[in-house]
């Protein structure tokens, strides 16, 4: 959006004024009457951008531009006006001008936890520290013992971010138990679905919570090697990491004996290569071991046999940045947020027909309501005016997802009450739909996408996903007859049975879920021949 170039904007521009300004400077140089301009990771209010945040004051501008910036100086800075103009307007009370984040209702009904932190500056780790950060991982690695600190993990409930919901501290369990002289933890920050980009922005924003949380999960099972595998089409997260790595080496958080014991940790940050089946997590080892990412039949799983061939503990991004807080401030006040079942918040990339599109972080258990209408400040039309009767359909989960109606705008977020309409909270991409949308269109993406993305090592993903798609060309082009669409339902169940890995078994669901909720919309298409 142009936020760099409105930074050194305003670096010039205080400069001029006789302000001096640090630009960059470790924490411990830090003093309180010095001005400074730090560059954070992703807000998340991306429909907003660029974003100037100030303190104090608490004061955050939005749509910022390079011309707005003599007159933020003169004004805000040097007099401590506000510029009424720059705050975000809620219209939908009574056009009220929020002056903070307390006030914007996009920021005040979040529970950001994981994001939290993606405000501070995610090169300086001090920041981090003076934040809470690794006073888990040391409180774990000087306080617990291994087999304590897979306990406190399952007592706190977390599942796995990553789609699947499995409990954590169970997987790791698992692990422990695997006898070897040699372990591995694997960070998957393989993030490819369309719609996605919560686990970027915690890479970029928060770098150091993944770490750390790394750090705690290689004390858990006994592993001193871990590797975080970040798709090459997230460059700046790649260099983040690495950057992070680096800095918490050089302060000895990271490294041989941490904290004065015996325990040692090193982090390799590796890049993926652009294929979406290495977020697979058999597909994902076979990629660091440097061979063709294609997933494998389990058993064996990870946990007895992965990394080479050594027991393997492997992550998503955004569950091993909820670990660092578990452990700093106890499983009990992690599992007071969310449901009984699925404890914490969840981070949801917010996209398409909605007016406040970005990265937002709720418990799980808000409804889809709270975030269309509330947080996401209600449904737009195809000329993105806020229309909020125009509310069709929500894609959640992406192309392994599933869609959720407007009868279901009550419906918790959670990981049952999701699979028990057919969808799942997959890795968290919430595409809002206005009903201008064309729903077998949107299938119709999602096909095309997995067919694509298909690794071609078992027939009945590598053919049926190609026959599903040809199908569904059929429907929109005008070939299709009544038939068509048995047929279509009857590929996409053996398509899910008959195949091997998690990408084959969940390509159908976009199709069954809108096939299940929106029938009538495909036999339009089919009744404009017939
Ligand atoms: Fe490859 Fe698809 Fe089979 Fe998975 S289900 S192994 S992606 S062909």
């Amino acid at each position: 959006n142009g936020s760099l170039d409105v930074r050194d904007a305003l670096a010039k521009e205080l400069e001029k004024a006789g302000i001096d300004v640090i630009l960059e400077v470790k924490a411990e140089d830090r003093k309180k009457e010095d001005t400074y301009i730090s560059k954070s990771g992703c807000q998340g209010f991306c429909q907003m951008g660029p974003l100037l945040h100030i303190e104090p004051g608490d004061i955050l501008y939005t749509k910022v531009k390079i011309a707005d910036v003599p007159e933020i100086v003169e004004r805000t800075l040097q007099r401590g006006e506000i510029i009424d103009r720059l705050l975000y307007v809620d219209h939908k009370n009574g056009n009220c001008h929020c002056k903070g984040d307390a006030e914007i209702p996009f920021y005040n009904r979040q529970k950001r936890v994981v994001l939290a932190n993606c405000r501070i500056e995610p090169g300086d780790v001090r920041e981090y520290i003076a934040r809470g950060g690794y006073f888990g991982a040391r409180k774990a690695v000087l306080e617990m013992k291994p087999e304590e600190v897979c306990q406190t993990a399952i007592e706190s409930g977390l599942r796995g971010r990553g789609g699947g919901g499995f409990p954590t501290g169970l997987k790791w369990k698992f692990t422990l138990a695997s006898k070897n002289d040699k372990k591995y933890v694997i960070c998957n920050g393989d993030e490819g679905d369309p719609g996605a980009f919560m686990d970027r922005s915690v890479m970029e924003g928060n770098p150091h919570a993944v770490i750390e949380g790394m750090m705690i999960a290689a004390r858990a099972i006994g592993a001193d090697e871990g590797y975080v595998y970040v798709r090459a089409e997230y460059p700046l997260a790649v260099e983040r990491m690495r950057a992070a790595v680096k800095d918490a080496e050089a302060i000895g958080v990271l490294g041989d004996n941490l904290f004065g014991s015996d325990f040692s940790f090193r982090v390799n940050v590796m890049e993926g290569a652009g294929a979406f089946v290495c977020g697979e997590e058999t597909a994902l080892i076979a990629s660091i071991e440097g061979k063709r990412g294609m997933p494998k039949p389990k058993p064996p799983f990870p946990a007895q046999s992965g990394l080479w061939g050594k027991p393997t503990v492997i992550n998503n991004v955004e569950t091993l940045a909820s670990v660092p807080g578990i452990f700093h401030k106890g499983p009990e006040q992690y599992k007071s947020v969310g449901t009984e079942k699925s404890p914490g918040t969840k981070t949801f990339a917010l996209t398409g027909h909605v007016a406040n599109t970005g990265l937002i972080e709720v418990p799980f258990g808000t409804t889809l309501r709270e975030i269309v209408y509330n947080i996401g400040g209600g449904v737009t039309n195809n000329a993105g005016e806020i229309t909020n009767e125009d509310f069709k359909a929500v894609q959640i989960g992406g192309p392994s997802g599933g869609c959720l109606t407007p009868e279901m705008l009550d419906l918790p977020l959670d990981f049952d009450s999701l699979k028990s309409v057919g969808a799942m909270v997959g890795s968290g991409g919430l595409v809002v739909m206005n009903k201008q949308t064309c729903i077998v269109k949107i299938a119709r993406f999602f096909m095309q996408f997995t067919q694509n993305e298909s690794c071609g090592k078992c027939v009945p993903c590598r053919e049926g996903t190609r026959q599903m798609l040809a199908l569904l060309d059929d429907i929109i082009e005008g070939r299709a007859d009544r038939h068509t669409l048995e047929l279509l339902e009857e590929t996409a169940k053996a398509v899910q049975l008959g195949s091997l890995c998690g990408l084959g078994k969940t390509a159908p669901n976009p199709v069954l879920s809108t096939l299940r909720y929106f029938r009538e919309e495909y036999e339009a298409h089919v009744l404009k021949k017939t």
